[in-house]
């Protein structure tokens, strides 16, 4: 039954890869719809012929490499389920030391340290890729010191929510997802105000604007939208990329507006002006808030269907999956797999939201800065140096676009330059 289980839970990873093989790679591209062809959204007009093929390549790749490794994950956890895997990190954290506070935290890192090696490929495949086609400029000494960074935050924060989660679990066994969910609002928000303190520096250097003459333009813009200048930071990203980017982050007294210096050397002034404009409406319209009030209302839900399918997994599949009893610590993989899925089976709502908050940051960025040209030319060079796929495939856009297609957003800026243009 077990070899059964396993043989068909690879066979169906293998058929899901293929499926997105051939919907990435197989099926003839989407065609820039009548209407927009030659205008200011249409890829031909602003890349060359070498750039546009590479776009297509690269952003085929990267679709594929994303759909991959989220099941990946799955796929791993139950496989580690299935063989017993769970059980002996167990046994090993069990024999290992008599201290029993101990004996999560060993688990915890044989489970981490396996997942970590399984998905090492398919994390190397993503850095080099970036590399040949030089997005990345990082160094593999430098990229493998951000992965361990990874690997111990993640290990670290999972060090705090697990033996919390698993005594709430041996303290009621009926509400757990509720306690587990109360509490994770106050380390949610606790968290966020961290993040831009404590947990970015760690990857790379914040300070406050170079460019004193272009950060008095941006301060004076900041102003008008009453965002404090002490709020505004530059980034270090050019040893690490050559994308461009800029966002919002923190809470609180920790809010701020990140610029990538990539996006700072690249871009003139008023290109600049104008993304600047779109992360502050972000900032004003709070938009970090809706993001957790609405990451916190789901993950009640997620937390109870968590509670749900685990009892149910455990009641029928208990056996095979060497889990006695959901309260067991045996039982952490099927919790990450759920949570896994039920992320990526929420992400088309969560990225539609997130869609929503960024047309209304372009709007409010063309009617701040009302200069169409300047807005329009800063997506192609975001475009071109991103090497982003334009008009992505309905599915990628769908389960991976947290921002509208570039389609989509230089179009609305052409239509404004238009109504300038007839309103002159
Ligand atoms: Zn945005």
């Amino acid at each position: 039954m077990v070899r059964k289980m396993g043989f068909y839970a690879v066979l169906a990873y293998v058929l899901y890869g293929l499926f997105f093989y051939w919907y990435l790679f197989q099926l003839p591209e989407p065609k820039l719809p009548f209407e927009y062809q030659g205008t200011k959204a249409d890829p031909t007009t602003f890349l060359n012929g070498r750039e546009l093929m590479l776009t297509e390549e690269y952003s085929k790749i990267r679709n594929l490499l994303f759909f991959l490794s989220t099941p990946f994950e799955w796929l791993f956890y139950f496989l580690i389920l299935l063989f017993g895997f769970s059980k002996a990190f167990k046994r090993w954290a069990e024999s290992s030391t008599k201290y029993k506070f101990l004996h999560t935290a060993i688990y915890l890192f044989w489970l981490s340290l396996f997942a970590y090696i399984a998905t090492f490929p398919l994390s190397y495949i993503s850095y080099s890729l970036s590399k040949t086609y030089h997005i990345s400029t990082q160094s593999f000494p430098a990229w493998m010191k951000d992965e361990l960074i990874d690997f111990w935050i993640n290990f670290g924060t999972w060090l705090i929510i697990v033996p919390v989660l698993y005594w709430l679990m041996k303290k009621s066994k009926k509400r757990w997802w509720l306690y587990g969910w109360l509490l994770s609002v106050p380390f949610t928000l606790f968290m966020m105000f961290l993040q831009p303190v404590v947990i970015d520096p760690l990857y790379n250097d914040f300070y406050p604007l170079k460019d004193k003459q272009l950060e008095t333009k941006i301060l004076a813009m900041a102003e008008k939208s009453h965002i404090p200048a002490k709020h505004v930071f530059e980034v270090d990203m050019a040893e690490k990329t050559n994308a461009l980017n800029a966002y919002v982050t923190g809470i609180g007294s920790n809010a701020r507006i990140v610029l990538w210096d990539t996006t700072l050397n690249k871009l003139n002034d008023n290109q600049i002006l104008f993304i600047m404009a779109h992360e502050m409406c972000h900032y004003v319209e709070k938009h970090i808030y809706w993001g957790i009030g609405g990451y916190l209302l789901l993950s009640l839900l997620g937390l109870y269907l968590t509670y749900r399918l685990m009892n149910w997994t455990v009641k029928r599949y208990g056996k095979e999956f060497k889990i006695p009893d959901v309260r067991d610590i045996r039982s952490l993989p099927l919790f990450f797999i759920i949570i896994s899925m039920l992320i990526f089976v929420s992400s088309p709502f969560t990225n539609f939201a997130s869609r929503y908050q960024e047309t209304r940051a372009d709007q409010y960025a063309i009617q701040m800065t009302k200069n169409p040209k300047a807005a329009i030319s800063s997506f192609q060079e975001l475009t071109r140096s991103g090497l982003s796929q334009v008009n992505p495939p309905q599915l990628v856009k769908i389960f991976r676009y947290t921002h509208p297609s570039m389609l989509d957003r230089i179009s609305k800026l052409e239509e404004y330059e238009i109504k300038q243009r007839n309103n002159e």
